[in-house]
């Protein structure tokens, strides 16, 4: 994404845009993925950017927030940030650490429960775990 499209996208969600939080953006919306914090840092460490692991953590948070990008929390210490933020289904390999994506409609959810009382849905988005099958 070029730097003028990442600027109208901070513009229209309410992001001031300083200059890290554009590298970091940069960064994620480069193309479709799924990065963790750690992940982002390491490319912002291969570009000599001085960046430290605590903004990046606070931007990643905020865009998450404002919806620039959408947090998928695997498990307690696996949270990626993921560049669609359009409602899909993932694939998450539980060998390789690696998320991607299943498009929404390739899987159709039925037969859910009746929801809590006073509540209603907001998106049903499933995470399928896959291991390697042993050689
Ligand atoms: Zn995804």
């Amino acid at each position: 994404m070029l730097r003028s499209e990442i600027l109208a996208r901070f513009d229209s969600l309410g992001i001031l845009p300083t200059s890290q939080r554009l590298e970091i953006a940069a960064i994620l919306l480069e193309k479709a993925q799924h990065l963790s914090v750690e992940q982002v840092l390491t490319r912002l460490r291969a570009k000599d950017s001085t960046v430290s692991k605590a903004t990046v953590y606070n931007s990643l948070n905020l865009f998450g927030k404002k919806g620039l990008i959408k947090e998928c929390l695997v498990d307690p210490e696996r949270r990626y940030y993921d560049s669609t933020t359009s409602p899909h289904h993932h694939f998450f390999n539980s060998d390789t650490g690696e998320l991607s994506d299943i498009a929404s409609e390739c899987i159709e959810v039925s037969g859910l429960p009746d929801l809590p009382k006073g509540t209603q849905l907001e998106s049903a988005e499933l995470i399928i775990r896959v291991r390697n099958v042993a050689d």
